[in-house]
């Protein structure tokens, strides 16, 4: 007797649909595929009941046949694949044909279709997946399908069900993917009666985004775009300060499809990084395009998931695509943020000395390079601006001479300032260094504001700084003796077979024993107590794989562990230095795992809380 039976249709048929239909939003996600495949320029989806009693999707795309509405329920049954081939060459949004038909049977459905050349169009009604009635019928261009008493017949499935607005949430986060892929597209959700989403389809993804996600999200974008050789990736990715808890503003698009990828989760915060704090996550809409056969969807029925065949190639695509855009709307590579809001030290580059004034005033967030063309040399009624031109106690002034403004003014015509160095150099110090408090935090004042620093962020920085403009070959430091460091054998092993990269970042060192590393040079910023667990650091970084920020990652490492730590004591000459070079340069904003270095309570602050 034998124990193997070939499943009839209806059971494989239910089987197939447990894997395509799970819930009211996955019935969504494929009627808005199927609209999109058949070129429609605007869907309209509704909802009530959250879906379950009723979806009914009406598209203006290419409509179908008789025949075609009959045989669309059928498993297998497409029109976008013929051969194998096509399978690497796929361009549309579905293509394995069995959407229609796991939908159909777990539901009751009636489809309305006319083509454009066609009078008369169809209807055609199913139960469980069987035509119960198809019949000519008058109805506009394009496509309704009605989707009616999901999982009528699985009630097991039903159970699984939640509550009518858990599952229309879903619909809405399905629709909004969906709409942000297709921007080309005009879709509308209406949920019980009433519209929550609905798209222009102009074509333009700021307006798509903005439709959608509503002018908060939408004005704190930067834009994206790279291309390397047939592949791209387009869109938006948010300022540093719109970073949030958790991944919910991510969107992610492979040629107009919504897809979830940890590669690309990863490229993202990776490209943030020293952007935001640890913790945050960006926001961003990205598209991405390049040929079909440069990625699989077909590794899960749903199509959400994504594997691509050059994993490296697209992460640092998108890497480099978001690292650039970023870079070119923050300067210094650091973010204003509520806690080191502008200062005026900051924001000008002030003469005061013979009235006259090299000012570009700007928020911060203008990057010296970019205030330079704006430079101006019209005298200003110091009158006009005498809060921030007169002195502090303790300031000191410089006269114009000093300050060679003439070559400063000069060079600034001609070529854009170069940061930091040149400019901030000249900038007239209006801080008066307070002390350290609290084992440390260093206390100062400027014009109006208390600022608190945090020496290890702070120094952090300053060295991370100075070795990432090192270029290739840092500073090293020969030791008379080999510092011996003990780490476990795995580290030790990791460290040892990557001695190039070691020596790029300025250790020199040798295996000794089974656990033990003599490292014969190091660099200069580490004292010898500090280089066990720097090595420590930089081996679980090289365990961690090759990432494109490997060596900033090590360079980090080194800054951390170099910088003066909290709870021992400093010079007090060292920290009124450290915080003179916080208070005065634009890039010392955050550490670089993106903790702040300064937080600043204005007068107006202090004497609110004190009831002044
Ligand atoms: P697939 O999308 O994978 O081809 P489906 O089961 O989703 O499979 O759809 C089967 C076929 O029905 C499609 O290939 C298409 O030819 C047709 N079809 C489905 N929905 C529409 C629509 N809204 N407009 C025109 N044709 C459609
Ligand atoms: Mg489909």
């Amino acid at each position: 007797m034998p124990n193997i039976f070939v499943l009839p249709s209806h059971i494989s048929n239910l089987i197939a649909a447990g894997e395509v239909v799970e819930r009211p939003s996955s019935v969504v996600k494929e009627l808005l595929e199927n609209s999109a495949d058949a070129g429609s320029s605007s869907v309209t989806m509704e909802i009530k009941n959250g879906g379950v009693s009723f979806i009914r999707c009406t598209d203006n795309g290419s409509g179908m046949d008789k025949e075609d509405a009959a045989s669309a329920f059928l498993r297998h049954a497409t029109s976008k694949i013929r051969a194998e081939s096509d399978l690497d060459t796929i361009n549309t949004m579905g293509f394995r044909g069995e959407a229609l038909a796991a939908i159909a049977s777990v539901s009751r459905i009636e489809l309305m279709t006319r083509t454009p050349d066609s009078e008369l169009g169809f209807s055609v009604m199913l139960e469980g997946g069987k035509i119960i009635s198809m019949q000519e019928s008058g109805c506009p261009q394009g496509t309704t399908i009605v989707v009616r008493d999901l999982f009528f017949n699985t009630p097991g499935r039903r159970k699984f069900l939640k509550k009518d607005s858990t599952e229309a949430a879903h619909v809405n986060e399905t629709v909004l993917r969906a709409a942000l892929g297709l921007p080309n597209i005009s879709m509308r959700l209406i949920k019980n009666g009433s519209t929550s989403l609905h798209t222009p389809g102009d074509g333009s993804l700021k307006n798509c985004v903005y439709s959608l996600l509503g002018l908060d999200y939408t004005k704190n974008l930067v834009e994206v775009q790279r291309r390397e050789n047939n592949i791209s990736v387009s869109g938006f990715t948010g300022k540093p300060e719109t970073a949030r808890a958790g991944r919910s503003g991510q969107y992610f698009m492979l040629l107009g499809r919504p897809i979830k990828s940890k590669l690309l989760f990863a490229a993202l915060n990776e490209a943030y990084l020293g952007f935001i704090p640890a913790g945050k996550s960006p926001v961003c809409v990205l598209h991405l395009s390049m040929p079909p056969d440069e990625f699989d969807v077909n590794v899960h029925p749903a199509k959400t998931e994504v594997k691509f065949k050059d994993e490296k190639m697209i992460f640092h695509l998108v890497y480099h695509a978001v690292r650039t855009a970023l870079d070119s709307s923050v300067p210094g590579k650091s973010i204003s943020v509520v806690q080191s809001p502008a200062l005026p030290l900051k924001t000008a580059t002030e003469i005061i000395g013979d009235q006259t004034v090299i000012s570009p005033s700007g928020p911060m967030s203008e990057s010296f390079s970019r205030i330079s063309p704006q430079v101006s040399r019209e005298p200003i009624d110091l009158a006009d601006s005498s809060p921030s031109a007169t002195p502090y106690p303790g300031t000191i002034v410089y006269t114009r001479s000093e300050i060679e403004a003439p070559k400063h003014a000069a060079a600034a015509e001609t070529a854009p300032l170069q940061p930091q160095e040149t400019v901030c150099e000249k900038i007239i110090p209006r801080h008066r260094y307070i002390g350290e408090a609290l084992g440390g935090f260093l206390l100062a004042e400027t014009k109006e504001c208390l600022w608190i620093i945090d020496k290890h962020a702070a120094h952090e920085r300053l060295l991370y700084n100075k070795l990432s403009q090192g270029g290739d070959g840092l500073m090293s430091q020969q030791f008379i003796a080999p510092v011996m460091v003990t780490l476990t054998a795995s580290e030790c092993d990791t460290l040892v077979s990557h001695q190039d990269f070691l020596k790029s970042i300025g250790f020199c060192l040798e295996m000794f024993g089974q656990d033990t590393i003599a490292v014969r040079a190091g660099p200069c910023e580490l004292e010898h107590e500090d280089i066990p667990s720097a090595l420590s650091r930089i081996a679980q970084l090289l365990c961690n794989g090759q990432k494109p920020d490997l060596r900033e990652n090590a360079l980090c490492a080194i800054a951390c562990k170099a910088a003066v730590k909290l709870g021992r004591s400093s010079k007090h000459e060292d920290m009124e230095c450290l915080c003179k070079r916080v208070l005065e340069s634009n890039d010392l904003l955050h550490c670089p795992h993106g903790r702040p270095v300064s937080l600043r309570l204005s007068g107006a602050d202090l004497r609110r809380e004190f009831g002044r």
